[in-house]
């Protein structure tokens, strides 16, 4: 209908065509105010309703429970390699990290600005090919929070089990694969998660905290970047990124409309099915995550020859699926395939791997 591509980039990514749609028919006058939300106050009534219906519909999504505050700050994921050192090492200052790609690592490097940061576990030796498998003895008993990566954007895999921490808060980078499944949040100390995935355009980062983590950021810490600011002020502290808070709160009445986390998981679970399957029943291409710790959100292979995934990529392009190169640190081929990436487009992405094949074997 409008002559769109299919996306494979791991952010920013699709947004589901309902939303685009919803966006459109409100932009120039929203509800009958006579402005765009782009326009609004922030202190106004309408944007109020707004960002409380955005929360009060993700607490919804993902049953938070009432004692984790929802906050909607800005500084992308990266600026949460900073802000969870800054605010959660409380006590001791000494936590651990479980490094399985990219984006754990760089967390990991900044914390260590800040305390006393070991590394509990890593895939790195392996190419960050598995997700290790840690419990309670490989944390320090004092640590003030265990960090991991719920999912690596970059090399496709996934934390397919909770680490047991014990007392010790759980922190999760979510950003690749928020939304996509149910999680118990109340196993967690803190989650994070930036919008450009699932969730809405690039601008707004979600992090979910359990309130008695909140408060203890030392006393130079400045003001933004103390989580206790934004909670005590509703995420109202200063302006919000107020158009892109509009845009998630209209995903997450997409995803309530359509059967909420479950029934979008479902989705994802044959999506990512029937590419894995098709990517373990061929030896043309190639993919380096142990079965049971894949992603359902980035599937990463490669055909051998930097040159053939080159080719890959620019053909692909050329039939409306675009995107489909791997992260600049690693090469070959990624299809992020994220909630709003249609079940047909992966269809379309299968035929076109077929076909590929059948012409460079
Ligand atoms: N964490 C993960 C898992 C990511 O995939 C990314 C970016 N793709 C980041 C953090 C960094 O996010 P941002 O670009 O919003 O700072």
């Amino acid at each position: 209908k409008y002559d769109r591509v299919y996306n494979f980039s791991a952010g920013p990514s699709m947004l589901p065509v309902p939303v685009l749609e919803k966006a459109r028919d409100e932009l120039l006058n929203y509800h009958g105010t006579g402005e765009s939300v782009m326009e609004m106050s922030h202190r106004s009534a309408e944007y109020q309703e707004i960002i409380d219906r955005a929360e009060a519909d993700l607490r919804d999504l993902l049953k938070i429970p009432d004692n984790y505050k929802v906050l909607f700050l800005q500084g992308g994921g990266t600026l949460q390699f900073s802000m969870v050192p800054m605010n959660l090492l409380r006590k001791s200052k000494k936590a651990d990290y479980i490094i399985t790609g990219n984006w754990a690592k760089k967390a990991y490097e900044e914390a260590t600005k800040f305390g006393d940061i070991r590394i509990a576990a890593t895939s790195e030796p392996d190419h960050y090919s598995y997700i290790p498998k840690c419990g309670r003895d490989d944390f320090r008993e004092d640590a003030d929070y265990v960090y991991i990566c719920y999912n690596n954007t970059i090399y496709g895999s996934h934390f397919n089990y909770i680490p047991d921490t014990g007392d010790i808060p759980l922190v999760a980078d979510m950003s690749s694969s928020f939304l996509s499944e149910e999680v118990d949040v109340s196993k967690f100390g803190l989650i994070y998660a930036g919008a450009q995935k699932n969730v809405a355009p690039a601008g707004v980062t979600i992090v979910i905290v359990r309130e008695d983590l909140l408060g203890f950021a030392d006393e130079k810490t400045p003001i933004y970047l103390d989580y206790a600011t934004h909670a005590k002020k509703g995420s109202m502290y200063n302006t919000p990124p107020c158009f892109t808070i509009y845009m998630a709160g209209l995903v997450f009445q997409y995803l309530k409309s359509i059967g909420g986390v479950k029934a979008i998981h479902e989705i994802d679970v044959k999506k990512a099915g029937k590419l894995y399957d098709y990517l373990d029943s061929t030896d043309f291409y190639r993919t380096g995550i142990e079965p049971e710790d894949r992603s359902l959100m980035n599937v990463t292979f490669v055909t051998g020859n930097p040159e053939l995934d080159a080719k890959f990529v620019a053909e692909a392009k050329e039939q409306g699926m675009i995107n489909l190169k791997g992260h600049r640190s690693v090469g070959g081929i990624r299809a992020s395939i994220f909630n709003a990436m249609p079940p047909e487009g992966v269809d379309k992405l299968i035929e076109f791997m077929k076909q590929f094949e059948a012409k460079n074997r």
